[in-house]
């Protein structure tokens, strides 16, 4: 099982990982990204760690 969490200190609000997050459950608060839905959903897929250009997002398998 994967858990996915953004460190809202780095996120610039790019909005690229909850655009391409085929889970659903990466959302935008208008100024920064966050685990809108459950995070234990995480497929694990990473789209989000590689397209994330501030290093904000990680992933952690549990
Ligand atoms: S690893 Fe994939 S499924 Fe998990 S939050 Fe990132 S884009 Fe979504
Ligand atoms: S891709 Fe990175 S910088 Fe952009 S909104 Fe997501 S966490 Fe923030």
């Amino acid at each position: 099982m994967f858990i996915v969490s953004i460190d809202e200190e780095i996120c610039t609000g790019c909005q690229q990982c909850s655009e391409g997050c085929p889970a659903r459950i990466l959302g935008f608060n208008g100024e920064k990204a966050y685990v809108s839905g459950d995070a234990t959903e995480c497929m694990g897929c990473e789209a989000c760690v590689t397209v994330c250009p501030s290093g904000a997002v990680s992933i952690s398998e549990i």
